[in-house]
């Protein structure tokens, strides 16, 4: 998939709509479209990385960044009892732009 008909690049890019819980220079989070739990959120870093086996040397201050929102956001939003974070790869990708799925059965709080 090329970087333009990407739809994480254009959620990112504010093209397409999103529900955002948070966002900075390096990270967005919005909920997923089609939840498969009662959270279930993406957190995906704004460089287009295609794949986890895609990820290198060049790109661990971003993998830290990740997991320093995905630590936080575990914290803050009170999922601490039970949550999964989880990378899809093959045939289980659907979307091309690296993500991570954080999933709960705990509601998310604001
Ligand atoms: P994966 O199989 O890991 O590539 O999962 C892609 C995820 O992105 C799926 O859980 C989809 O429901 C979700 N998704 C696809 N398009 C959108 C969108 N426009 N907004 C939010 N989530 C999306
Ligand atoms: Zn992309």
């Amino acid at each position: 998939m090329v970087k333009d008909s990407c739809i994480f690049c254009s959620i990112i890019n504010e093209e397409v709509p999103a529900n955002f819980v948070y966002k900075d220079n390096n990270i967005v989070v919005f909920h997923d479209v089609n939840p498969k739990a009662k959270t279930h959120l993406l957190v995906v870093p704004r460089v287009h990385i295609k794949s986890f086996l895609d990820l290198g040397d060049s790109h661990i201050s971003v993998l830290t960044n990740i997991i320093k929102v995905v630590q936080r956001l575990v914290k803050d939003k009170k999922l601490e009892k039970g949550y999964r974070v989880l990378i899809n790869g093959g045939s289980h990708q659907i979307v091309d732009h690296l993500h991570f799925h954080l999933l709960s059965d705990q509601e998310l709080v604001d």
